[in-house]
C-alpha cells in the first residue's frame, strides 16, 4: 500500500509502498483511511524545518489529521466494532510514570516533552491506506460526521484553548455560571481571532456558536471564499491591509478575547497590546526563527498586570478536546452546513499529496481521501 513519506538525509519527500500492518496488542484496531488532512505542520515536516522519523528508521511516514474506518479489532476491544467511524488522537504518552500528565492520559501537557507524535515526531502517521494502533487512543465519530470528521483534530486546538477559557472564565471576570448553556458562554464578550487559515477559522466557528461577538482580522483582502466564510457564521471580517488594530479597539470595545492563529510572532505582540480589562490571549501558532525585532517589554508587562491579563499557550489537545470538537463540529454542521461543506475543498487521491503539500490550493483544507 502507498504512503506518503520524508526522508530527512537526502531532504526528499515521495510516496513509497509499505506493508499493511497487522493487529500486534489484544486492544489494538485497524483503521482504513478515509480523510487526511494537511496542514501547517505537514508543509514544515517535507521542508525538512519539523518531524523526526521513529528511531532506526530512514522515513517518517506523515499525516495527523484524520478519519477513519474500524476494519478490524482485535481480542480485548471493548468499545468499537467494524464500520465505526474514528478519529485517531495525535500524541501517545511518555514511559516516565513520574510524568502525571501522561500517566493522566494527558499527554498533550506531557512535562518530559519524550511523547510521540503519529506523523510528527518519531512514530509514523495516517497518510496511507491502512493503520494499526490501540482503542484507547481513538475518538468514536457520530455517522452524522462522515463528510467533517476529519476537521475534528485541526478544531481540538481551539477546543483544547476554549476549555482552559471557559474556567478561568467561571473563576475570574465575567464569572461566568457552570451552568451556562454551550451556545451563551460568550455572550456579551467580544473576541478577535488572528488569521483566516483553518484553525482560525474552526476557531472563530467555535467562538461564534459559543455566543462570542466574534472579528477575524487577515491579512487577505475581502472578498474571498475564507472572508465570506466569516460573513456566514455572523462574524466580522477585517483586513490588515485596510485596518490597524486600533481600529479594531475602537469598534470593539473591550476586547475580551484574543485567538492568535499565524504564529507571526510580530504580529502577535501588536495584538497583545490592544487586549482589553481582564482580557486572556490564547497563543496557538508556533514561529519560524525570524529576525529580532525591537520590542518594549516593559511596556507589555505593565499592561498585563495593571489589567488582569492572561497569556496562554497550546498545543496538541486531549480527549476530552477531541469530544468537544465532535460537539461543536455537529452544532457546525446543523447551524451553517453549507459553510461547514465550503472549508473542505475537495478530496484529492493520495498521489497529489504532494501537489496540495507544495502549493496548489483546494479550497480551505486540503484532504487526501482514500475512500474509493
Ligand atoms: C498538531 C498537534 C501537534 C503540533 C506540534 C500540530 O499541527 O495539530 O497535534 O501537537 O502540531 O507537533
Amino acid at each position: 500500500m502507498k504512503a506518503l513519506a520524508v526522508f530527512p538525509g537526502p531532504r526528499e519527500v515521495k510516496l513509497i509502498e509499505v506493508d499493511p500492518p497487522r493487529l500486534a496488542e489484544p486492544d489494538d484496531v485497524m483503521l482504513k483511511m478515509l480523510d487526511v488532512g494537511i496542514c501547517g505542520t505537514d508543509k514544515e515536516i517535507c521542508s525538512f524545518e519539523y518531524g523526526t522519523p521513529p528511531p532506526g528508521d530512514d522515513h517518517l511516514v506523515i499525516g495527523h489529521e484524520a478519519l477513519a474506518e474500524v476494519v478490524e479489532v482485535g481480542p480485548a476491544v471493548e468499545g468499537l466494532k467494524s464500520g465505526d467511524l474514528v478519529v485517531p488522537t495525535v500524541r501517545r504518552p511518555c514511559p516516565d510514570p513520574k510524568c502525571r500528565a501522561c500517566v493522566a492520559g494527558h499527554q498533550d501537557f506531557c512535562s518530559t516533552g519524550n511523547f510521540t507524535e503519529r506523523g510528527i515526531k518519531e512514530a509514523h502517521g495516517y497518510l496511507t491506506s491502512l493503520v494499526v494502533d490501540r482503542e484507547r487512543y481513538m475518538v468514536p465519530v457520530p455517522p452524522v460526521l462522515a463528510d467533517f470528521g476529519v476537521l475534528t483534530e485541526p478544531l481540538t486546538i481551539a477546543e483544547k484553548a476554549l476549555m482552559q477559557v471557559f474556567w478561568l472564565m467561571e473563576h475570574r471576570p465575567p464569572w461566568l455560571s457552570p451552568d451556562t448553556p454551550a451556545d451563551r458562554r460568550g455572550e456579551g464578550l467580544s473576541a478577535l481571532v488572528l488569521g483566516a487559515g483553518p484553525v482560525g477559522l474552526l476557531g472563530a466557528m467555535a467562538l461564534a456558536v459559543a455566543g462570542f461577538n466574534t472579528y477575524v482580522y487577515s491579512r487577505e483582502l475581502p472578498p474571498s471564499p475564507r472572508t465570506d466564510l466569516v460573513a456566514t457564521i455572523g462574524a466580522t471580517y477585517v483586513s490588515s491591509q485596510q485596518r490597524a488594530f486600533s481600529d479594531l479597539r475602537d469598534e470593539m470595545g473591550n476586547i475580551d478575547l484574543i485567538y492568535e492563529a499565524v504564529g507571526h510572532s510580530d504580529f502577535a505582540v501588536a495584538a497583545l497590546r490592544v487586549l482589553g480589562q481582564n482580557g486572556i490571549f490564547i497563543l496557538t501558532g508556533v514561529p519560524g526563527m525570524e529576525a529580532f525585532v525591537q520590542s518594549d517589554p516593559a511596556s507589555l508587562m505593565r499592561q498585563l498586570v495593571l489589567k488582569n491579563q492572561v497569556l496562554l499557550g497550546t498545543v496538541n489537545a486531549g480527549r476530552d478536546a477531541f469530544a468537544a470538537a465532535l460537539e461543536d463540529l455537529e452544532r457546525f454542521v446543523q447551524r451553517w452546513p453549507e459553510t461547514a461543506t465550503a472549508l473542505i475543498g475537495g478530496r484529492y487521491p493520495v498521489d497529489e499529496a504532494q501537489d496540495l503539500i507544495f502549493g496548489r490550493s483546494a479550497g480551505i483544507k486540503s484532504v487526501v481521501s482514500f475512500r474509493t
